[in-house]
């Protein structure tokens, strides 16, 4: 099985049929690291230092510590690689969700087919197009649009969807620049065909890399394939999808088996792809109506362990893109920002045409409850004024074709300040000209102020260059 994308990534051989995971091998590494001494924990806190990742044995030691000294010198870690590899800068998205049609029964998910309750809803094109002109009127730039598992949601209907996004410009500069899709795995064949709508990331979530678990929440159709599943992103890439995007749904089995098999399929991605995921999102169980797990998840991963989670996660592969979405709480999406997150969405609505709906509180149609219900705007204020983080709609990187491992390569040398932090600066300008109210505006331009100035001067001139143009009404520039 081999095939060339337009990077020129080689797909090794690999067996599909093979579970790449050995759980044997997984429970091993965990048993083996049980009860780990102070200096074992410092000294992967040392090497990790380096933002050259960590071995799974590393991960196993980080994820057993019980000495909250230690835990604190883990955020500390994770928060200086994130400073080293991002800066301040936080990107912002939505999901848009196109629809809840459904033929699979997992038991988690309020979208499942034996929802009765659920109003079942595929959005044509004219509602897309509506949704999207609210996002653009919140200043969204980017959007994760997610669909249900269904023959109305065909490749061909996806593609659709995606181009209406695209085109859906509203004269104001208001326009949707990347879109990130998170639907169910295709063959080769179909992905070939998703790739030709320019998305973004390809997301897709192994729910969980526990076989038997798997089995048992994915009672009824296509989902139900774990290998399928498993070989997702191989496919995808094959297909010359260079950016994935990879995820547990937490709560569903033991967090640290679940930890290092989804580093074991970063490892596999990398060795048999060339290249590994784009990004790793962290969705927790939430409560979802008509779902069968409405109560506590079997394995409830509390706020403490999740924060745990997700800084490890940070010293394990710190150049891969962190999201955190809206089912978090506003309070803890801070924490966890400090922790190595560089992505969240913001403004979320989880039903397909949640946002029209939203002004008429009706909920009927959600996915699962979210825990942040704040305005992108206010968003945008507290990240400015509490964390000092720049907001950034900046979608340049895979329109200049700095996609897989082009992107990756960048951010290994550290790059990425050459063009994120300076387009961060000029979206989130755009940003506070077209939609921000006058008190973010007034937070906004400051934070630009203070960027400029710890600038060398040659680049804070070209950036400033961009401004003053983005100011006189020049919109999408990018570097
Ligand atoms: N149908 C496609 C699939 O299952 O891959 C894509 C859409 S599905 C709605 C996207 C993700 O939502 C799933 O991969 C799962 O991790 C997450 N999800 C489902 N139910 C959830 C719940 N109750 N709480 C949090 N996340 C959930
Ligand atoms: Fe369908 Fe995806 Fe929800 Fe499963 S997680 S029921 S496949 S929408």
């Amino acid at each position: 099985m081999t095939s060339q994308s337009h990077h020129q990534i080689s797909i090794a051989e690999y067996d599909p049929t093979q579970n790449f995971i050995n759980d044997d091998d997984i429970w091993h590494i965990i048993n083996q690291s049980a009860n780990p001494s102070a200096t074992e924990v410092q000294a992967v806190l040392e090497k990790a230092r380096s933002c050259d990742g960590l071995s799974l044995k590393d991960v196993a030691i980080l994820l057993q510590n019980t000495d909250p000294h230690m835990d604190q010198e883990l955020f500390t870690v994770a928060k200086e690689i994130k400073d080293t590899i991002y800066g301040n800068r936080i990107v912002l998205f939505a999901p848009l969700y196109v629809s809840n049609h459904c033929a699979n029964r997992c038991t988690y998910c309020g979208f499942n087919e034996e929802n009765k309750h659920l109003k079942r809803k595929t959005l044509n094109q004219q509602e897309i197009h509506n949704e999207v002109q609210i996002l653009q009127d919140m200043g969204h730039k980017r959007v994760l649009a997610v669909y249900g598992e269904h023959p109305r949601n065909n490749v061909n209907a996806i593609v659709e969807s995606i181009k209406t996004m695209y085109s859906a410009k509203d004269g104001r500069g208001g326009e949707i620049r990347r879109v990130n899709v998170n639907c169910a795995p295709m063959s080769i064949e179909d992905f070939k065909t998703l790739k030709t709508a320019a998305i973004g990331t390809y997301q897709c979530f192994q729910e969980t890399y526990h076989r038997a678990t798997y089995e048992s929440v994915h009672i009824k159709g296509q989902k139900s394939d774990f290998l399928y599943r498993q070989y997702a992103m191989h496919r995808a890439m094959e297909a010359g999808i260079d950016d994935v995007g990879l995820g547990v749904l937490f709560g569903l089995y033991d967090h640290r088996f679940e930890l290092l098999s989804m580093l074991t399929h970063v490892q596999r991605l990398e060795q048999d792809c060339g290249v590994g995921p784009h990004t790793i999102s962290f969705p927790r169980i939430e409560p979802a109506h008509g779902s069968q797990l409405s109560t506590k998840p079997p394995y409830d991963v509390d706020d403490e362990c999740f924060k745990r989670i997700v800084a490890i996660t940070r010293l394990a592969v710190p150049y891969t893109g962190l999201i955190m979405s809206t089912r978090e709480s506003a309070g803890l999406r801070k924490e966890l920002l400090e922790l190595g997150v560089s992505q969240i969405s913001a403004g979320s609505c989880t039903a397909p045409g949640g946002y029209q709906a939203s002004k008429e509180q009706n909920t009927d149609a959600e996915q699962f409850s979210i825990g942040e219900h704040r305005s992108v705007n206010d968003i945008i204020y507290e990240l400015v004024t509490d964390s000092n983080s720049i907001p950034s709609f900046c979608t340049g990187c895979y329109r200049k074709g700095r996609t897989g491992d082009h992107f990756i390569g960048l951010a290994k040398k550290q790059f990425i300040s050459k063009f994120c932090q300076p387009n961060a600066l000029i979206t989130f300008k755009e940003y506070l000209k077209d939609y921000a109210d006058k008190k973010t505006q007034e937070a906004g331009n400051q934070l630009i102020e203070r960027e400029l100035a710890a600038m060398s001067p040659a680049r804070a001139r070209n950036v400033r260059n961009c401004l003053n143009r983005t100011s006189a009404g020049e919109r999408d520039i990018y570097l």
